[in-house]
């Protein structure tokens, strides 16, 4: 039983800003990664599943060139990669699978700080540092733009002071790297999260039956996240309303309470995140000991 056809094979970033809540997501779907990030190869002990530790650049090729099942990368790489694979000839194929609920981020044009801005149209002919050239082009051919690319790895922030550059497009999720360079972010041009993607193509049956297990593990850790169990004691009278603002809720439970006859204790899962506001409403409701707790695993 040759390993290539029978352990899922997963390709997820060494080290980087994808690393920590991938191996989390893993951790809490039961995917136990011993091997310490050193190894380019993990082998998961209590599963039929290796792990492939690379660049994130380098991910959505290994899917793309069938090397690896799986692989989890940001959308930005993905379509990035794609779109410069496809000028080189390269295959493109993949699934996603799912997308995830971390890696949030966006790409900017970002300018220096005191230069004027109108739009767009204001980068024609311009040099712009990026180490995403092609969905920069896509986005200003789309408008007609010419522009001149920088193409940088690493330190895009600082090309416009060292004078390679009169603007940048990179990636920015609180911004405070632009600002610390003198820079403001003046148009996004991409949104991202991270996807979990896989080759297209059917996979063999023992490593479709991991798939299949692996899946709804994802899913419901992932939704177990933004989820909260609920717990209350409430009026009866009240129970209409307070069910109407609980956010996401499906049918609550409703438990007596011993030597009350107009109370009852009141426990749902909630869906969506819950606010203190919402809190506050179920009190003046009449609700009390009100307490939201974090769960842990989900499956519907
Ligand atoms: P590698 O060494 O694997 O090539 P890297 O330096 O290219 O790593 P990271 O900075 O670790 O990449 O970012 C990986 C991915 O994380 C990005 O491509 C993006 O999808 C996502 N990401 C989330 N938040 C941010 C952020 N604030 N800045 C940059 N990337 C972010
Ligand atoms: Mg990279």
């Amino acid at each position: 039983n040759d390993a290539s056809r029978s352990r899922l094979r997963i390709a997820i970033q060494k080290s980087g800003r994808l690393t920590d809540d991938t191996e989390k997501l893993f951790k809490n779907c039961g995917i136990k990664i011993n091997e310490s990030r050193d190894h380019l190869l993990a082998h998961v002990e209590n599963l039929p599943i290796d792990i492939l530790r690379v660049r994130d650049d380098d991910i959505p090729g290994l899917v793309m060139d069938h090397v690896v099942d799986w692989g989890i990368v940001g959308q930005n790489v993905l379509e990035e990669t794609m779109m410069q694979r496809k000028v080189d000839g390269m295959p493109t194929g993949f699934r996603e699978v799912m997308k995830l609920n971390y890696g949030d981020c966006r790409l900017s044009v970002a300018i220096p700080q005191e230069k004027e801005w109108h739009g767009l149209a204001d980068l024609e002919g311009c040099k712009i540092a990026t180490t995403y050239p092609f969905l920069l082009k896509r986005k200003l051919s789309e408008q007609g733009i010419n522009f001149k690319p920088v193409l940088l790895t690493g330190s895009v922030e600082v090309a416009p002071r060292a004078g390679l550059a009169d603007a940048i497009c990179d990636l920015v999720c609180t911004g405070a790297t632009l600002q610390a360079n003198g820079l403001r972010e003046v148009d996004t041009i991409y949104e991202s999260k991270a996807v979990l993607i896989g080759r297209d193509q059917d996979l063999f049956p023992e490593k479709q039956a991991i798939a299949d297990l692996i899946i709804p593990r994802l899913k419901g850790v992932m939704a177990a996240r933004e989820s909260k169990y609920i717990m209350m004691n409430a009026p009866k009278a009240m129970l209409q309303q307070i069910k109407a603002i609980l956010p996401g809720a499906e049918n609550p439970s409703i438990i007596e309470l011993e030597g009350e006859t107009d109370r009852v204790a009141l426990h749902v899962v909630s869906r969506e995140k819950l606010f203190w506001e919402t809190m506050e409403q179920l009190k003046a409701l009449g609700a009390s000991s009100i307490l939201v707790v974090p769960i842990e695993k989900m499956l519907d």
